[in-house]
């Protein structure tokens, strides 16, 4: 199935983060931070049980948060920290060393349009990718530009 991202509205519902609902209103970064200090350690059922939602073997749940992003399935949860701007620098940094080594060496520096769709489709189905900054969520990267560089990974390997 599609995983399932919470929304803030949802978010802000959850018994355990009322206070932050109250306090900070319906800012998805305080609210995704303290559902997944919640639920890390807890299973996806509990999570469905506070919020009224029906939830079975098939349903995956994403919270994402200024800390990272939490997927919630039934057979276990998937923590990614988000990362450091020190790590989206040296990732960035990495890309733009390989990018010109390629350039220098006469070898194509972006991927054919066909290539680059593809990735983009894996990123706008990947519970990981920041629909409302177009970025992906565990290396920081731009994805429209990420995904044109012959010289990028996706780091989860989620790419075709
Ligand atoms: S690069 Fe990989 S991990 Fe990042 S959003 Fe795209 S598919 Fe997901």
């Amino acid at each position: 199935m599609m995983a399932h991202s919470l929304s803030s509205e949802e978010l802000a519902r959850l018994p355990a983060c009322a206070a932050i609902a109250a306090a900070k209103g319906l800012d998805e970064r305080y609210l995704g931070d303290c559902a997944i200090r919640a639920f890390q350690g807890r299973h996806i059922v509990d999570i469905c049980e506070a919020l009224g939602l029906a939830c079975d073997i098939s349903t995956e749940l994403v919270i994402q948060g200024g800390i990272g992003t939490l997927i919630m399935r039934w057979g276990g949860n998937q923590r990614t920290l988000a990362p450091s701007l020190l790590q989206q620098a040296a990732g960035a940094i990495a890309t733009a060393a390989a990018t010109a080594g390629r350039a220098l060496t006469g070898r194509p520096v972006t991927v054919d349009a066909e290539t680059r769709d593809r990735r983009l489709a894996a990123c706008q189905a990947c519970p990981l990718w920041r629909a409302a900054e177009d970025r992906c969520g565990a290396c920081g990267c731009i994805t429209r530009a990420k995904a044109a560089l012959a010289a990028s990974r996706c780091p989860e390997g989620r790419w075709p």
